[in-house]
């Protein structure tokens, strides 16, 4: 595993640097509340933070090979305390144990940490037995909340926290990651251009559905300048053969987005920004053909569908439809 320091969190830069200059000086709050949606790396960072308090070798960072980087890499460290929800929320017992085990003396620096997963999801006893702890933090101990939803937390609670704002991951971050748990870089690509959810991301990438769907696209296009009715056919199939392609339609759609705009950064030579690089030959062979007019429209139409679309029309007659409207140019 690669080894984090602060300078390494480079997808949310001033989350790191603010957490990094309060420990280096000594002036950690009592209470972080770090909130941002999933796969920002909220988990990765309260770790990093407390290993750099807790590390044999470094000063206000983390080697992440001592002993003590190691035993909180592996969940085994005896002055951090992780809680997730038990089943749907976090309940008051988990929040009294919390307070004892952070009233013990700590075993091996002065510090004692705890991080709170999915803090929006505690029931009102646990909340307000929480808020008290919040109020009175026994010294030395550093809390750690982490949350997808600030807005659904007590506002007594957000006022007893320093609020770090964790932004959306970037698509190439995004597919980064998807790269390194071995996603090939073509629908790591796409996928991340989907969706600026990880998790929904790393599903997409991995769905043999969603690869059918991308082929389904990319055979359409090429049908609709053939001016017979093999599209119609293609759609006709595609909706008969799978009811997970039908309820998939909306993405079916934005991935025609993402091809029609690919083939006009063809024609102007823009390789760089191309969302479906696996695909260059087939998209060079159509830029031959798409004049940029049609394609302009082309996406506009594509728009236009996917509304129709959430408004419930029927889908194979919107699909149909766009595809006639698409050939009459
Ligand atoms: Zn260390």
């Amino acid at each position: 595993m690669k080894t984090m320091t602060w300078t390494t969190f480079s997808q949310q830069p001033r989350a790191a640097e603010l957490l990094h200059h309060s420990l280096r000086n000594d002036r950690l709050a009592h209470a972080y509340l770090f909130t941002g949606p999933k796969g920002a790396g909220k988990k990765q960072m309260a770790l990093h933070l407390a290993k750099s308090l807790f590390c044999q070798e470094k000063e206000a960072d983390a080697c992440g090979a001592c002993l003590s980087c190691r035993r909180i890499e592996a969940g085994n460290h005896p002055d951090i305390t992780v809680i997730t929800p038990d089943g749907a929320s976090i309940k008051i017992d988990q929040i009294r144990h919390l307070q004892k085990e952070m009233a013990m003396r700590a075993v091996e620096s002065i510090h004692k940490v705890y991080i709170l997963e999915h803090v929006d999801k505690m029931t009102t006893q646990a909340a307000n037995s929480l808020l008290k702890f919040l109020e009175e933090p026994p010294a030395g101990v550093i809390a750690m909340l982490l949350t997808e939803q600030s807005h659904a937390i007590l506002p007594t609670i957000l006022s007893r926290c320093q609020i770090i704002h964790f932004s959306p991951l970037s698509a190439e971050a995004i597919a980064e990651k998807l790269v390194l748990e071995g996603v090939s870089a073509g629908m790591a690509r796409i996928a991340s251009h989907i969706t600026s959810n990880l998790e929904e991301a790393r599903v997409l990438s991995q769905a043999e559905w969603f690869a059918q769907l991308r082929n389904v696209m990319i055979q359409l296009v090429q049908e609709c300048k053939q001016h017979n009715s093999s599209a119609l056919y293609t759609i006709h199939d595609m909706l008969q053969k799978s009811d997970k392609l039908k309820e998939e339609l909306p993405l079916f759609l934005d991935l025609l987005i993402l091809w029609l705009r690919d083939i006009l950064y063809v024609q102007v030579d823009r390789h760089a920004h191309l969302i479906n690089s696996d695909q260059q030959d087939v998209l060079q062979g159509q830029a031959l053909i798409w004049t940029k007019a049609e394609l302009l429209h082309g996406i506009d139409l594509v728009m236009e569908t996917k509304n129709r679309i959430e408004r419930n029309a029927n889908a194979q007659l919107a699909l149909e439809r766009l595809v006639l409207q698409i050939q009459e140019g």
